[in-house]
């Protein structure tokens, strides 16, 4: 599966936690990332990562766009619903293309766990028919 992942800056040390939590489920699968949050993923886990472009500088749009081709099966974008600065991504564009597409999506950490859990399970094997 190819699994989508995207931090804001309040939240990028969460998302390195949960990618060292959860490393060995992640490294089953394809992950891409924006820049600066695929960059200290990287940092923390021996995780292998595609980085698409910085957020501010248009990796959330190619990551839009990937969602948009029907190439992602699961995005998690943990976001800051308090604290987001003006230069960070909307996450609402994303919120609104998984929503388009059907695509399951986690904003905050305790969704993430879940939907990770799930993936291991092999819950989210349906995802291979739209292919
Ligand atoms: P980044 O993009 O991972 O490149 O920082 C996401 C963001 O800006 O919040």
């Amino acid at each position: 599966m190819n699994i989508g992942l995207v931090a804001h800056d309040s939240k990028k040390k969460l998302m390195q936690n949960f990618c060292i939590a959860y490393s060995s489920i992640l490294a089953k699968h394809n992950l891409f990332a924006t820049g600066t949050t695929g960059r200290l993923i990287e940092e923390v886990t021996s995780l292998k990562l595609h980085r698409f472009l910085p957020g501010h500088l248009g990796g959330t749009q190619q990551l839009g766009s990937q969602i948009e081709h029907n190439n992602i099966d699961l995005v998690i974008f943990l976001r800051d619903p308090l604290k987001q600065k003006s230069q960070e991504p909307d996450v609402n564009s994303i919120v609104k293309l998984c929503d388009a597409h059907n695509i399951p999506l986690a904003t905050n950490l305790a969704t993430a766990e879940l939907l990770i859990k799930s993936l291991d399970r092999g819950d989210l094997e349906w995802r291979e028919m739209y292919k």
